[in-house]
């Protein structure tokens, strides 16, 4: 299956762009928040496959983001990509603890993140009701 809806958040628009533009590529369906409160109330609504989320966000950071999704039962097996530009150390073990599906860092090496939100996809659950 492919045409996803993938939400991506990103406060920086280049950054966004970028991601943007490698997902349109790639075939998906894209819809986009620039701070954590958006992002939350998106997943909420529109139940996207993947959210691609960067760590350093206006609001709510990326951390309190995907603890919120997994809170909800609505939204608490929706894979989370994250992605950070975060170099420090204890930055790094604090992000690489909060349980996101998978974490990459910046700069986003184009093949290996597309393979990423493809492994994503393809290793949701499919849902209980046994529908395609
Ligand atoms: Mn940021």
């Amino acid at each position: 299956m492919s045409g996803e809806l993938i939400l991506v958040v990103e406060d920086d628009v280049k950054s966004r762009k970028l991601v943007h533009d490698l997902l349109e590529h790639g075939g998906y369906r894209i819809v986009e928040a620039d701070a954590g409160d958006l992002a939350l109330r998106l997943a909420r609504e529109l139940h996207p496959a993947l959210i691609v989320m960067d760590v350093q966000l206006p609001v709510l950071d990326g951390i309190a983001v995907l603890r919120e999704l997994r809170a909800d039962p609505a939204t608490s097996a929706t894979p989370v990509l994250a992605v950070t530009a975060s170099a420090m150390p204890g930055d790094r073990r604090k992000i690489g603890a909060a349980g996101f599906d998978a974490l990459r860092e910046k700069p986003i090496d184009v093949h290996d993140f597309l393979a990423t939100v493809r492994a994503l996809l393809d290793a949701r659950r499919p849902p209980a009701d046994g529908a395609p």
